[in-house]
């Protein structure tokens, strides 16, 4: 098998484009399909060595994540605590220490299991992904992206992720541990931006519900505007389990999970809302 170790971005989509080569990040899901035989690439190309798509910064409109961030850098970086805390919460309980330590955000899209952990708070936050391809570049919001079939094409590069820098608190919280191939088995997302007293503008993402991580636009509108106090989580409580009644329908794990998200949302708003309320 070819292996090809790109110096940048444009050098490793011009390979991808000519060669039908799989993009490699961390390897920690792609290495474990090969080895079960799910993938077999016909040449790999590294993207190790590609020193921009590691980047973590601040603009004054963004805030950027390079696709090569690993989980143990994200989770270690005050300004994704700051700006992206769901983000943030995820990466603690990604994994193992070893997994976070080579597992990419980029990866993380990239494979797009029902249960990536990176994928509820991006939604949450809003995040848009850049893309490269043969065909050129694109900026695209996660939540579309998520509705594409295929995700992404062969050739296209996934060269990182901005979240606007719209002031917004935000927690997650995940249900099950992820043992080797076992997946996680719900998560709960929320953003939530604040004027005064009032939640402005909800957001929640789920995650292991259904085929891919989804934001839930009715919950967006039933909490949005609101007050936060014990009537209004209640709602989304009620609300949150609507939805995962309506996602899993007559599959066996719903009865289960429709109780357990319950929980998971409460944990999810408690990671951010302190005790006695929100403060502007
Ligand atoms: C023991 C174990 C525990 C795990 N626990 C968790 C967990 O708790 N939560 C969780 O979410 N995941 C978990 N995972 C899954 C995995 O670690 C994550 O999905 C991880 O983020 C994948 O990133 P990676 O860098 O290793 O990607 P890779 O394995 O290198 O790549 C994954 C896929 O994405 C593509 N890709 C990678 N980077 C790019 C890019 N920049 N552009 C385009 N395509 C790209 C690859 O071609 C491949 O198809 C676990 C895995 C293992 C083995």
């Amino acid at each position: 098998m070819k292996y090809f170790q790109p110096q940048s971005v444009r050098e490793a989509v011009e390979i991808a484009r000519t060669s039908e080569a799989d993009f490699l990040a961390g390897g920690t899901d792609l290495v474990l399909h090969m080895q079960t035989g799910k993938i077999q690439p016909i040449a790999l190309i590294d993207l190790g060595k590609i020193s921009e798509l590691k980047l973590i910064r601040k603009t004054p409109e963004y805030l950027e994540i390079g696709s090569m961030a690993t989980f143990a850098e994200l989770g270690q970086n005050e300004l994704i605590d700051k700006h992206a805390h769901a983000l943030w919460l995820a990466c603690q309980t990604m994994g193992s220490p070893q997994i976070r330590n080579q597992a990419t955000l980029g990866g993380n899209l990239g494979n797009c299991s029902p249960a990536a952990d990176g994928l509820p708070p991006l939604l949450a936050l809003g995040a848009e992904v850049e893309l490269i391809s043969g065909n050129g570049d694109e900026v695209v919001s996660l939540e579309r992206l998520l509705s594409r079939t295929p995700l992404l094409t062969q050739d296209t590069l996934i060269r990182g992720f901005r979240i606007p820098l719209k002031g917004l608190q935000s927690g997650f919280a995940k249900l099950g541990r992820r043992r080797a191939l076992a997946i996680a088995r719900l998560s709960v997302a929320v953003a939530i931006e604040i004027e005064g007293d009032l939640a402005t503008d909800v957001r929640v993402a789920l995650g292991a519900v259904g085929r891919r991580a989804f934001l839930s636009e009715s919950l967006a509108q039933e909490l949005s505007g609101q007050e936060i106090n014990e009537a209004w989580i209640e709602k989304g409580v009620e609300q949150v389990q609507r939805i995962v009644r309506e996602a899993l329908g007559a599959r066996a794990s719903a009865p289960y999970k429709r109780v357990a998200v319950a929980g998971v949302f409460r944990e999810a708003l408690a990671s951010f809302i302190p005790e006695g309320g929100l403060k502007a």
